[in-house]
């Protein structure tokens, strides 16, 4: 029996709500928002389609925490999405408050759980959520820069013809401008630099792209949700990058984790010295943020 609840039933917490219940990973999924009758309105839309699918799991919308209670995991995307040109990190006082709310909300009905933080800036909001609950470190993660890594493999295999189980290229750090590129784990020779710079900038401005396009992005992160959430579920201990705790810089931020039942555990993979370099400065902006930040 595994029930997930999601907070925030907006265009990304509604739709990951629906990747996750089409791929049957939850008996019972909550979906909570300050915006009831909208919410309730997924749910039931949801529903219709489970029926249609002839899925047996129960979903239903809210406004009450203690429906949430018994969720084996909890999955955050409340929040004020970014504007047309805002950086992810100008959302950090907006987001913060809300964060802190939600998560004495979640704690007052589960004691065990694990918390995914979608809410931008993610790796900000993952810290928050993780001093607020007091949960172990392992338990609580962000989505980090599992869809940017995602789409870097996807447009490395565009641009150079290759398989997407050849590649060892991820996004390491912030989920956001100062964001690194791994690519010395790639086989030597094989990949021109210049052409991996080339799909590396248009993943940096993927996302603003699609928000300028159509307002916002949630098809794509909906579904790096629910390949987290089959990972926990079905104990694949999938690696995949997420926003982990980071002890010896105090910080949460984009780092390839191997995913399971038990939470995430951020793995130390050897990069060279520039990206490295590059790690340190996205920490760096991280660290700055959070200090200016009361949490
Ligand atoms: P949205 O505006 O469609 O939905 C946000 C929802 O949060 C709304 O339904 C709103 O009513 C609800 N909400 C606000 N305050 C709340 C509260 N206190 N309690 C409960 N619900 C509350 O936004 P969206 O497009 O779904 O984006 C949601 C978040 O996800 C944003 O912060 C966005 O930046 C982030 N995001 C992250 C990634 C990622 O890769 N990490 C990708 C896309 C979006």
């Amino acid at each position: 029996m595994v029930k997930i609840s999601i907070i925030g039933s907006g265009r990304v917490g509604s739709t990951a709500a629906f990747v996750i219940l089409e791929r049957d990973l939850c008996d019972e999924l909550v979906l909570l928002d300050i915006a009831v009758e909208r919410c309730k309105g997924e749910a039931l839309d949801i529903r219709h389609a489970l029926s249609a699918m002839k899925t047996a799991s129960k979903v239903v919308g809210t406004d009450d925490y203690a429906l949430t209670k018994g969720s084996d995991l909890v999955i955050i995307t409340a929040g004020i999405p970014r504007k047309p040109g805002e950086s992810r990190l100008d959302l950090s006082k907006k987001n913060i408050g809300i964060m802190e709310e939600i998560v004495e909300n979640i704690i007052k009905f589960n004691k065990e759980c694990m918390l995914m933080v979608v809410s931008n800036p993610v790796d900000v909001m993952t810290y928050a959520a993780q001093k607020s609950s007091g949960f172990p470190k392992k338990k609580v993660f962000g989505l980090g820069t599992a869809l940017d890594s995602i789409r870097l493999r996807s447009l490395i295999c565009e641009e150079f013809g290759v398989e997407d189980k050849e590649l060892d290229a991820f996004i390491m750090g912030e989920h956001g401008d100062t964001m690194v590129p791994v690519f010395s784990r790639l086989e030597p020779g094989k990949f021109e630099r210049e052409r991996l710079d080339k799909v590396f900038r248009k993943i940096v401005t993927g996302g603003g792209d699609v928000i300028r396009m159509k307002g916002g992005t949630w098809f794509a992160p909906a579904v790096a949700v629910a390949d987290v959430v089959e990972s926990i579920v079905k104990d694949q201990k999938r690696t995949i990058s997420l926003s982990a705790y980071l002890e010896e810089y105090d910080v949460y931020t984009g780092i390839p984790s191997i995913v399971s039942k038990e939470g995430i555990e951020a793995l130390k993979l050897d990069t060279d010295e520039d990206e490295q370099s590059l790690f340190l400065t996205s920490v760096d902006t991280l660290k700055k943020e959070l200090s200016k930040l009361d949490i």
